[in-house]
Formats: structure tokens, C-alpha cells, sequence
């Protein structure tokens, strides 16, 4: 729901995407026909004369004056639940499972309230978009099913290894650098490691618990060269081009996810 600028008007928006304006407030367009997915809000810009419609996928369809900025990308199962227009109408954050916010546009990220034990109980698996394969679990696949990627002892499943070095020849296209990788696949024990550093600081939420992290599928990358900060050319470049190459930045770990790892990407494939 919106209101009009003057305050004698308002927008609802149905779950199907059908945008009713009342009073004062002027209709702009509805979500297109052969859409499917379920619309849960709409704001406006602050002028009321374009407004975006945002559906639990984080899609956002735009209508008169109101640019779009994109949307918070879809990983995992958190939907979003709503939108909110900045005061200059040049972005818009959507809130994202309730409690976390994805900012777009001239939108900034300012915190969300996010508890410690909350997170580990809500978001246990810390589950993206990419799972189990090869019949083995977690953090123990044997080393000879995974390829080797070619600067230091790092290793990816074989088709993440081999899309990683299309993604690196991109990369150094655009940068005349190398894309540093620092993690990879990380073993159960790794894993456990990695828990235990970060338990030790009480921020256990910055790492996986054992056995569910993305890194133990050898689908995980941790990058550096520049990517590793939010708003970066680097990163910037890579939440525009990474996806040609199926490595996606979860949303979790994007700005104003609920773990926010600008060096945390995740191979979910190209086809
Ligand atoms: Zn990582």
C-alpha cells in the first residue's frame, strides 16, 4: 500500500498484480498478463506519478515516472514482503523475510535487527540456491571429484572450476587482474574450524554451522581483487557479469542481507 502525495488518495495492489488507485491516487498499470509470480507490495514515488510493484520473489515491475533499479536477487527461500520508495524517488528498499532489507537505486543500507541465536535458528542450513550432489555429504567429497583451480591448493566441483575460469578471463578483461580466489571447498573439519574462530568473537552466525556450508558442496567461492567491498567497480562488475558465467552473490550475503559477505559467491550453474 502507498499513499498519494496529497494525502487523499491511495494504491492497494492484489496478490495477481491488479493495482487499484483511490482517491487522488492515478493508476499506472498493472503486473504484466503472463505474469504467475505473487505481487505482495507497492510504493510510489513521492511525486505519485509512477509507482513499483515488488513480488515475494523480489522482482519489481515499474509504472509511470518510476525507474526501475533492479531487485533483490532470488536465493534461497526468504521472500520479500515489502517496498519502500527513498524520498528522491531514485531507489527503493525492499524488505526481505520480514527483517532483512535489500537496498536498490539511491537507497543506502543503514542495519536490520538480526540477533545472533536468531539466525542460527531461523536460517539453520544457511541455504542458497545450490545443494548436495554425488551421493556424498557435505565437507566429504573425496578430492579426486573435484577439479583443481589453478592458483593455489583450491578445488570447485568440476564445472563450477571450469565456469570460475571463464569468469576470470572476463574479469581480467575488464581489470588487468586476476581474480583472486582466497576460499574453496572446505572440508566438515574446515568447517568446524572456521565455526569455532568466529563462536570465539560470539558472531558464530558469520560462519555456516558444520555441514551446511555452501563451501563443503565445492560450490563456494570466497574472492578478493577488489570484489570483497560492497560498491566497489569490482563488485559491481561482478553482480552485472558473474551471473553469464552461473556465480551469483546469495542474498544473504548481499548489502543488507542477513550476513552481509561481499566475497562470498555461489556457482548454480549455467544452463
Ligand atoms: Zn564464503
Amino acid at each position: 500500500m502507498a499513499s498519494a502525495p496529497d494525502g487523499n488518495g491511495y494504491w492497494l495492489v492484489s496478490a495477481a498484480g491488479q493495482v487499484h488507485a483511490y482517491g487522488s491516487a492515478k493508476h499506472h498499470g498493472d503486473s504484466p498478463d503472463s505474469y504467475r509470480g505473487t505481487i505482495v507490495d507497492l510504493a510510489a514515488t513521492p511525486d505519485g506519478s509512477g509507482y513499483w510493484i515488488t513480488s515475494s520473489s523480489g522482482q519489481i515491475f515499474s509504472y509511470g515516472s518510476a525507474r526501475h533499479h533492479g531487485g533483490a536477487a532470488r536465493s534461497g527461500s526468504d521472500p520479500v514482503t515489502g517496498i519502500t520508495s527513498t524520498p528522491t524517488g531514485e531507489g527503493y528498499w525492499q524488505v526481505v523475510a520480514d527483517h532483512q532489507v535489500s537496498p536498490n537505486g539511491d537507497a543506502r543500507f543503514f542495519g536490520t535487527l538480526l540477533l545472533d541465536e536468531a539466525y542460527d535458528r531461523k536460517y539453520p542450513s544457511f541455504t542458497g540456491t545450490v545443494g548436495a550432489w554425488g551421493g556424498h555429504t557435505n565437507g566429504r567429497i573425496p578430492s579426486s571429484l573435484l577439479c583443481r583451480v589453478e592458483r593455489g591448493d583450491h578445488r570447485l566441483r568440476c564445472d563450477a572450476a571450469t565456469a570460475l575460469l571463464a569468469l576470470d578471463a572476463a574479469f581480467r578483461e575488464e581489470f588487468n587482474e586476476t581474480l583472486r580466489v582466497t576460499d574453496t571447498y572446505r572440508s566438515y573439519d574446515g568447517q568446524v574450524r572456521t565455526r569455532g574462530r568466529w563462536c570465539q568473537q560470539r558472531m558464530c552466525y558469520k560462519a555456516a554451522i558444520p555441514g551446511t556450508s555452501n563451501h563443503g558442496w565445492g560450490l563456494a567461492i570466497d574472492i578478493g581483487s577488489g570484489v570483497n567491498s560492497f560498491g566497489t567497480p569490482q563488485h559491481e562488475w561482478m553482480r552485472q557479469n558473474a551471473g553469464q558465467f552461473g556465480w551469483i552473490h546469495p542474498l544473504w550475503a548481499q548489502q543488507g542481507g542477513s550476513n552481509p559477505e561481499p566475497w562470498h559467491w555461489e556457482f548454480t550453474g549455467t544452463g
